[in-house]
C-alpha cells in the first residue's frame, strides 16, 4: 500500500512538472509572437503599425503634461539607384545598417520605426526641434560616413531628414499632422540637394 502511494505521488508530481514546463514554453512563445508582431522583420525596428501606436501614446503624454516632442523623418537618397547599382539584396543590407546606425544615436525613450520602404520615423519625447536637429545631424553624418561593403564594391548612402516639433502646451496637433509637417520638411531637404536636415 505504502509503495503504491509513493508511485502515485511521484507520477502526479511528474505530471505537474510537465504542465509547468509546457506552460512556461507557451508563455515564451507568446512573448516572442507579440515581439514579432511589433517588429519590422528586415530592420528590427518597430513596424509601421506599432510606430503609430507608440506615437499616439507619446502624443497623449506630451499634450497632457504640456511637454515638447519632436518627430524626425528620414528617407535614403537615390535608393533606387543604390538597388540598381549594388543589387536588391545589398539594398536590404544597407537598410538594416541605416536602421542600426540611427538607433545607435538614440536614447532609450526615443522610438524609431520603419514608416515605408526606405523611410523611417523617430519620436523624441521631451525634445524640442533644436535638440532634435542635433540628433538628426549626428544620424545623417554617421550614415554618410558608412562605407558598406557589397559584392559590387563599397556602397555609400545619404539621408534627407525632416523635423517637426509638437509643443504640447500650446498645440493639440494630431500624429498625422506632425508627420505631414516632418514629411514637408524632408521634401524641402530633398529639393535643396539632399544629404541635409530641415525643420518645419
Ligand atoms: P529620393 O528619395 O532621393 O528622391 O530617391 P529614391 O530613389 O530613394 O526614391 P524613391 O522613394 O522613389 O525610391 C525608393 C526605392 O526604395 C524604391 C524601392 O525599390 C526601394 N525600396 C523600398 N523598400 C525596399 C526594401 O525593403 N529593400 C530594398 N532593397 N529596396 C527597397
Ligand atoms: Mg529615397
Ligand atoms: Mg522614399
Amino acid at each position: 500500500l505504502l509503495a503504491g502511494y509513493t508511485i502515485d505521488v511521484t507520477e502526479r508530481k511528474k505530471a505537474e512538472q510537465e504542465i509547468v514546463a509546457a506552460s512556461a514554453k507557451l508563455q515564451t512563445a507568446l512573448i516572442r509572437e507579440q515581439e514579432l508582431a511589433r517588429t519590422d522583420t528586415l530592420t528590427g525596428v518597430n513596424n509601421r503599425r506599432h510606430l503609430y501606436e507608440q506615437a499616439g501614446h507619446e502624443f497623449q503624454v506630451a499634450i497632457r503634461y504640456q511637454q515638447t516632442l519632436s518627430v524626425i523623418m528620414f528617407d535614403i537618397d537615390h535608393f533606387k539607384k543604390v538597388n540598381d547599382t549594388f543589387g536588391h539584396e545589398a539594398g536590404d543590407h544597407i537598410l538594416k545598417l541605416v536602421a542600426d546606425t540611427a538607433t545607435a544615436e538614440l536614447r532609450s525613450a526615443d522610438v524609431i520605426g520603419r514608416y515605408g520602404g526606405e523611410e523611417f520615423i523617430i519620436i523624441l519625447p521631451m525634445t524640442n526641434s533644436h535638440q532634435a536637429f542635433q540628433v538628426a545631424e549626428r544620424i545623417r553624418m554617421s550614415v554618410a560616413d558608412l562605407s558598406i561593403s557589397t559584392q559590387k564594391g563599397p556602397a555609400q548612402v545619404t539621408l534627407s531628414i525632416g523635423i517637426a516639433e509638437l509643443n504640447g502646451a500650446t498645440s493639440a496637433e494630431t500624429v498625422e499632422e506632425i508627420f505631414r509637417r516632418a514629411d514637408e520638411a524632408m521634401y524641402t531637404a530633398k529639393q535643396a540637394g539632399r544629404n541635409r536636415t530641415e525643420i518645419r
